[in-house]
């Protein structure tokens, strides 16, 4: 699309050379790197180059305007000449990381600093099998688990390798409120047809925390087409979502189907290996020296990825000026400062009891089956406080309360905070149950 686009627009120059001169033998001369709704990126050969082109930035968008209708702001950038002879227009190589971030990729992720433990490591290999063979292998590969388990971060790393081994691959790694933000952007503004473009013939398109689309009748509409035709184009589709496509609600059958049709893989909460694999990447990707054992012990106390992050960060917020490097010392005193509200002993069933008594309901009912309001909302009631107050880990909830796995716990937690934002009488109410509880 965006090649013929490029092709058009020169032929446009070409023949009205009378209203533009110069802007065709100019132009003729770059590469065109991207295209949205807003703007256009053309590569050239060097600073002066670009620094010469910028002077004429007012009259190419003008010539733009008049061939396409559209009001588009150019911006050029400098490609890193690649060795070796070639055709011209392929002769020139973009910079890595303006190439990430023309497909919206971040540079902290890469499979380089991913661990790999069994919780992740069919995600991984799937993940590794769809660079091998790009829209062969898995497609969609389809990867979804709680939040921090690294989905968005192995996510990236598929669509990074993929540039690295081919700097030319129209890639797109895109949040869905983003997906959902410009496609009612485009509706509004009309210009579908420019969405259209940029979506429909990609390499590669990245898809992170789909579950949002669901319930979203024109986004389904548009997001089930452009499935369609990146895969008929043999282009490949990775999304990633907080659960599986069955259990996401409100998505749209034909869409649920098509979600399932390649790979589906879950990545499980980090087990404490993989924590401290990770603690340690980020200590070194930051430059914070720390000690092994003290790794470990933090990677006992936090449980999800990005917490462990924002704890490193925290603890060595607190030993800068006084040591170099993070040992055991200024990992324990950093607990215990934070541990004292935690030690009073409060037991599970004491928060089971005390929310079964507030809503006269039996503890019996709570660990049962039944999913009516009337119990289901108590029960979530507990999973929240046993997960916030009591700091309890999430299988361990899911154990007690005999539930399934641990996904059913993080829904009911967002699901009791979420309430307790929006609604202050419920706020006011998982008040009065945790002041009973005497926390
Ligand atoms: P998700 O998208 O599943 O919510 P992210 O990909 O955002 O999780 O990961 C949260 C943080 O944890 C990020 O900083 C990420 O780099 C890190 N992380 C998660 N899993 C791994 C892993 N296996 N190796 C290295 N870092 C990881
Ligand atoms: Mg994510």
């Amino acid at each position: 699309m965006l090649p013929a686009f490029w092709k058009e627009f020169l032929v446009f120059l070409e023949k009205d050379k009378k209203s533009f001169p110069l802007l065709y033998s100019l132009l003729k001369q770059l590469s065109p790197i991207e295209l949205t709704n807003e703007r256009l990126v053309l590569g050239c050969e060097n600073q002066g180059f670009k620094f010469f082109l910028n002077t004429k930035v007012d009259e190419i968008e003008r010539a733009l305007l008049i061939h396409s209708k559209q009001r588009l702001s150019v911006s050029f950038f400098v490609l890193e000449k690649k060795t070796k002879k070639e055709a011209p227009l392929l002769s020139f190589q973009p910079a890595v990381n303006d190439v990430l971030r023309i497909a919206n990729l971040s540079d902290r992720y890469g499979f380089d600093n991913f661990a790999v433990s069994s919780t992740n490591q069919v995600a991984y290999a799937a993940s590794q099998a769809v660079v091998d063979s790009l829209g062969k292998a898995y497609n969609p590969l389809f990867l979804y688990g709680g939040v921090g388990v690294g989905k968005t971060h192995l996510a990236q790393a598929v669509g990074r390798k993929i540039l690295e081994n081919g700097p030319q691959k129209r890639v797109l790694f895109c949040p869905s409120e983003q997906f959902i933000n410009e496609l009612i952007e485009a509706i509004r503004g009309h210009t579908t047809q420019n969405f259209r473009k940029k979506y429909r013939k990609l390499d590669l398109l990245i898809i992170d925390d789909v579950q949002f689309i669901a319930g979203k009748q024109t986004v389904q509409e548009d997001f089930f087409h452009t499935f369609n035709s990146i895969i008929s184009f043999g282009g490949q589709i990775i999304m990633t979502s907080d659960r599986h496509p069955t259990e996401i609600q409100n998505l749209e059958d034909r869409l649920r189907s098509r979600f399932s049709q390649g790979l589906s893989v879950d990545i499980q909460e980090p087990d404490f290996e993989l924590r401290t694999a990770i603690l340690l990447i980020k200590a070194k990707e930051k430059g914070i020296d720390i000690d092994i054992n003290a790794a470990r012990i933090i990677a006992e106390q936090i449980e999800d990825a990005r917490a462990v992050e924002g704890t490193l960060i925290s603890i060595y917020a607190k030993i800068i000026g006084k040591k170099t490097s993070i040992d055991l010392e200024a990992v324990d005193s950093f607990f215990t400062g934070n541990a004292e509200k935690k030690i009073k002993r409060v037991s599970p069933s004491d928060v089971i009891k005390a929310v079964c008594s507030y809503y006269h309901i039996k503890q019996s009912q709570i660990k049962g089956e039944t999913r009516i309001d009337e119990v289901a909302l108590p029960r979530q009631i507990v999973m929240y406080i046993l997960r916030n107050e009591l700091k309890m880990k999430l299988d361990q909830i899911a154990f007690i309360l005999r539930r399934k796995d641990h996904t059913t716990v993080i829904h009911a937690t967002n699901k009791v905070s979420r309430l307790a934002v929006e609604n202050p009488s419920f706020k006011e109410e998982l008040d009065r149950i945790t002041r009973s509880i005497n926390l």
